[in-house]
């Protein structure tokens, strides 16, 4: 027997091992079996070249349970070690400034683990003891065993062994003993080793027999070695792909594509993609990509390998060259890494461009559900836009699809503005916005669906691209001022006649309810009164209320325009209406208001270019109390207006029709509107 001290230039690794590196323990069971995984790829590879000349015989990776002795044993057939070997590569850790090292990076047991070759000695984290017994492939040489109680004293002696290869036995230690149970080994099996290159038996298969559930005897295979991914994509049918979707993930909606990813240069990478079916954002947050490196487990946080928008993809990447074993910033900033994010995006890019060119038919089905993935690319990811521009679609109210491409020739003559900028109307609610859709497809216009969550998003990322391009919801004004064609009939009121009506308009709406009012003469045949949303104050609005810090616009209430229009003949009456029951009214108090307005505007001619200290006095008290005399009468006239404007039905009855086409008449308003309708139809 030999004993001697791990060779570690700081005083005691082990302490620091189990200090440092508690949060991840249970990874010592990848560490091992992916040791036992090499060993025996190695010893095929060796025999592939001839230089090992026996039978390979069964290779499957064994883990057993000792609950008695208290052990966890993983055995393979693989090279095995000789006791130079266990010198070279178990004794020698080669490690410089451990502790520095350890101290730097103590919340990242994987970097370090596998950064510094330490992988076997994380299982040290949770054991007591530790003993390799192993035989090597080479025919002249005696198997050992090495133990180690976890102090950098080691113990090495020959011992009897009959098979090729290494058996790793751990003395689980008090703390850890949930590596004892089943069922924990288990789950970590399936979480890490599900899709290892080499068999892994663990426990035996059990089989029902009358009514009673025997052993078979049979190993227990935990792992599927030929995953998809790792197959070529000619020998799979879709239904292969399906399946190994919901081996992933059980409980999943079947997915719409995937994406079979296959790259060998400028680095290695292979896996399987997903546009998986939305239902909730409960779905995306569960159901993440998983990251494996040579068929080994590593991570299922795939941020910054991944560009942000296919984070929501699901599905496998494997890959040896992404460098795992460092911290996420550095990852983030390694070239390999950025080249392999922008290689996923041209593929994914690639593969739906195919679908669309081969089956628009299937790409439009599925469409409304891929939109929500696509507009996120194209929003967040300049090269991911240049390549979706040429299959995103536009869906417009009735349904239909159109490239952009496709939809700007569609619009281009009818919607092109005196300007000559083009307009594309939308709406982002076809139930709500209905009158308005019809307003414009009355003018032959088309009217898009943009409903979608990310759609502000995306109409702002249009107009920046598309030339000449503005887009508007239906509702944002009249149509006729949204695409404007030719110069505008000027509105046949005067300034003051306007005033008068609009007085008579706002007695009629609550004071609460803030509305611009605004003459128009729109035809008789459109609607006399329409409200309308500006786009500009309702998109600061929307975004406002997306970002954390709303700003001034988050706060302002909602504006509306309300549109009257001075061609109808219901407003004509409106307007008969009010000369005749207050013309005589109105006319006595023009006749106090005129001398007194001729004054003051006398008075004001008077002062111009003069400073205040050369007006005499008399004249500012005049000016003054004529001001007073004016504000006076004119109130007097506008709450006479006002008040002609709260009495009429008729105009009431205006207002809340252009409110119930916009679906905002609710509540008590709603109710009274219904009861002056009946009022208002009068039986024969
Ligand atoms: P790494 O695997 O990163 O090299 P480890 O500490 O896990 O670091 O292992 C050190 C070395 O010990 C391995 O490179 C390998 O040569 C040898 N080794 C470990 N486990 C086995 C095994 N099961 N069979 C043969 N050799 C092994």
């Amino acid at each position: 027997m030999q004993t001697g001290k791990i060779n570690v230039t700081t005083e005691n690794i082990f302490p620091i091992i189990k200090k440092f590196l508690y949060s991840d323990h249970e990874i010592f069971l990848r560490e091992l079996i992916s040791n036992a995984v090499d060993a025996t790829q190695k010893l095929k590879t060796l025999a592939s070249v001839g230089e090992f000349k026996g039978e390979i015989g069964d290779t499957t990776i064994r883990v057993k349970l000792d609950s008695k002795a208290g052990t966890l044993t993983i055995s393979d057939s693989g090279i095995g070690m000789t006791a130079d070997e266990i010198e070279k590569y178990i004794n020698q850790i080669a490690f410089s400034g451990a502790e520095e090292f350890l101290a730097k990076y103590k919340n990242q047991a994987n970097g370090i683990i596998g950064h510094f070759g330490l992988g076997f000695y994380s299982s040290f984290m949770v054991s007591d003891k530790v003993e390799i017994v192993t035989r090597s492939w080479k025919d002249d040489t005696k198997p050992v065993k090495w133990s180690c109680n976890g102090s950098p004293d080691y113990n090495i002696e020959e011992v009897e062994k009959e098979n090729r290869g290494t058996d790793i036995i751990l003395y689980i230690n008090e703390e850890s003993k949930e590596f004892l149970e089943d069922s924990r080994i288990d789950g970590l099996l399936k979480k890490y080793c599900r899709y290892l290159p080499v068999s892994i038996a663990f426990g035996t298969e059990k089989e029902w027999k009358d009514g009673k559930e025997v052993e078979t005897g049979k190993d227990k295979i935990i792992n599927d070695t030929n995953p998809l991914w790792t197959r070529k994509p000619v020998d799979l049918k879709d239904e292969d792909y399906q399946k190994f979707y919901h081996d992933l993930y059980p409980v999943a909606e079947e997915p719409l594509f995937n994406i079979h990813l296959n790259v060998d240069y400028p680095f290695n990478l292979t896996g399987v993609l997903y546009f998986p079916r939305i239902k909730t954002n409960f779905d995306i947050q569960k159901n993440k990509i998983q990251l494996y490196c040579n068929q080994v487990y590593v991570t299922d946080s795939v941020e910054g390998i991944v560009p942000e928008f296919l984070t929501l993809l699901h599905g496998v990447i494997d890959s040896p060259d992404i460098p795992l074993n460092v911290s996420r910033s550095y990852l983030q900033s390694d070239s390999n890494v950025k080249k392999i994010s922008s290689h996923i995006t041209k593929k994914v890019a690639d593969r739906l461009q195919e679908i669309f060119k081969n089956d628009r038919e299937q790409f439009e089905k599925k469409w409304d559900d891929l939109k929500l993935f696509i507009t996120f690319g194209m929003i967040t990811d300049e090269k991911f836009y240049e390549r979706a521009e040429k299959f995103a679609l536009f869906k417009n109210v009735d349904g239909k699809y159109f490239t952009f491409e496709e939809y700007e020739k569609l619009i281009k003559e009818n919607q092109t503005d005196k300007n000559k900028t083009l307009i594309y109307l939308y709406t982002t609610n076809k139930v709500d916005q209905h009158s308005y859709i019809e307003e414009a497809k009355s003018r032959g216009y088309d009217v898009l669906m943009m409903d979608g969550q990310l759609d502000p998003h995306l109409i702002n990322a249009l107009e920046s691209k598309l030339k000449d391009s503005r887009f508007a919801r239906v509702d944002s004004d009249v149509i006729e001022k949204i695409i404007v064609k030719e110069d505008r009939k000027e509105v046949a009121l005067s300034t003051n006649e306007q005033n008068d009506l609009r007085a008579v308009f706002e007695g009629a709406v609550k004071s609460e309810d803030h509305y611009w009012i605004s003459f128009e003469d729109l035809g008789e045949n459109a609607s006399p009164v329409v409200i309308t949303h500006s786009e500009f104050m309702r998109r600061m609005k929307d975004m406002a209320a997306m970002s954390p810090t709303a700003g001034m616009y988050g706060n302002l209430p909602d504006s509306h325009n309300m549109v009257v229009n001075v061609s109808h003949p219901l407003v004509k009456s409106v307007i008969a209406n009010k000369s005749e029951s207050l013309g005589s009214k109105l006319d006595e108090l023009d006749k106090n208001i005129k001398p007194l307005k001729e004054k003051a505007d006398e008075l004001h001619k008077s002062r111009k270019d003069k400073k205040d200290e050369e007006i005499p006095q008399a004249d500012k008290d005049a000016l003054a109390e004529t001001e007073k005399q004016l504000d006076k009468f004119e109130d007097e006239r506008r709450s006479l207006l006002k008040g002609f404007g709260s009495d009429q039905k008729l105009v009431k009855q205006l207002i809340d029709l252009a409110l119930l086409a916009n679906n905002m008449l609710k509540g008590e308003d709603l109710s009274r509107f219904v009861k002056r309708s009946l009022e208002l139809i009068k039986p024969e």
